[in-house]
């Protein structure tokens, strides 16, 4: 076998999810004590990273969803201030990530997370794609005016189920989102609106950042008919890094990169390696013991290569199936 750190440098490694801090706004030229940023990026050879202007939910009022799109506006400004970094580029398409890599530069992709941030109007995704948000996951934790989400907020007066899936302003949202080229995210939402929204979309779905039910019984992952939807619909599952959707009860200092791996291998062989992915959720949840930050990145070829996987796997499982939904999603635009 060739050095993993060898093999993982020339793979073009593209994490799917990453969280900002807000309203700080991140430092992200600098060594900080983040898990993520430039020079850890650099250090980790992790070249494409995919932002998230992250809205939290809030009871709904026509005041709250004003206040959530101005602060998706202004994150989404934050994250391509990132992109003008030295050594890193904004992007926008498939082709943008792979050139700026080629250019030894690291790509920054910004998105949106949770739909609340558009509730007021779906129109305003316009503002979101233009800002160059590649997919908005259409809720968080808690029901929004779009969808139901995997965990109701009884402190927001969340019933079990509020729209059965997907409202109708979350059917319009979806149509939107494919009109303009944005990708559908199904992490967070109810498993009734994932099934609607793989549907409904007329590109491949994705979930940014979600694992394996089968391995970890928590709301937040993905049952195996919801792993054979995503097949089905050509998605892809980023399996993520977050140390309780790895092992039931699993903490930061006891969940180790076997533990991720072994949500890889049971998608793999369950969808097909065409369908799943790597994301860390760093700074919203993710990290563990071996993959604590960016910097730690080879860790995970590593594991992956100790258990079989060819570096063309690698490839895919790194960005390959990922950008393949990213130039369906552009092809489809309008
Ligand atoms: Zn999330």
């Amino acid at each position: 076998m060739s050095d993993p750190i060898d093999l993982h440098r020339r793979l073009l490694t593209l994490d799917s999810h990453i969280d900002i801090p807000w309203p700080d706004g991140p430092a992200f030229a600098a060594e900080t004590q983040r898990r993520v940023d430039l020079p850890k990026m650099r250090r980790g050879h992790l070249a494409c990273g995919f932002f998230a202007a992250y809205v939290p939910q809030t009871r709904r009022s026509p005041e709250a969803h004003e206040a959530a799109y101005a602060r998706a506006i202004d994150m989404l400004g934050a994250i391509r201030a990132m992109g003008q970094a030295e050594g890193a580029r904004l992007c926008r398409t498939a082709n943008d990530i792979e050139a700026a890599v080629r250019d030894g530069a690291t790509a920054i992709v910004p998105a949106v997370e949770n739909g609340h941030a558009c509730a007021g109007d779906p129109a305003r995704l316009r503002q979101f794609a233009a800002l160059g948000a590649r997919y908005m996951t259409l809720t968080h934790t808690g029901h929004n005016a779009l969808s139901d989400s995997s965990n109701p907020r009884a402190d927001l007066g969340d019933a079990e189920t509020e729209h059965r899936g997907l409202s109708e302003i979350g059917r319009a949202a979806i149509a939107e989102m494919n009109r303009l080229g944005m990708v559908v995210d199904i992490s967070h939402v109810s498993k009734a609106a994932m099934l609607q929204a793989a549907a409904l979309s007329r590109t491949p779905v994705v979930a940014t950042h979600s694992c394996v039910r089968a391995l970890c019984d928590n709301l937040r992952n993905l049952d195996n008919e919801q792993l054979d939807v995503l097949r089905d619909a050509g998605g892809v599952a980023q399996i993520t890094a977050v140390p309780y959707f790895l092992r039931p009860g699993g903490r930061a200092d006891g969940v180790t990169p076997a533990d991720f791996a072994a949500h890889i291998d049971y998608a793999v062989s369950r969808i097909g390696l065409a369908h799943v992915g790597i994301s860390s959720d760093f700074d919203g949840g993710g990290g563990f013991s071996g993959w604590h930050d960016a910097a730690e990145s080879p860790a995970i070829t590593a594991e992956l290569a100790r258990r079989g996987y060819a570096e063309a796997e690698l490839s895919a499982l790194w960005s390959g199936n990922f950008l393949r939904v990213l130039r369906a999603a552009e092809a489809a635009a309008d």
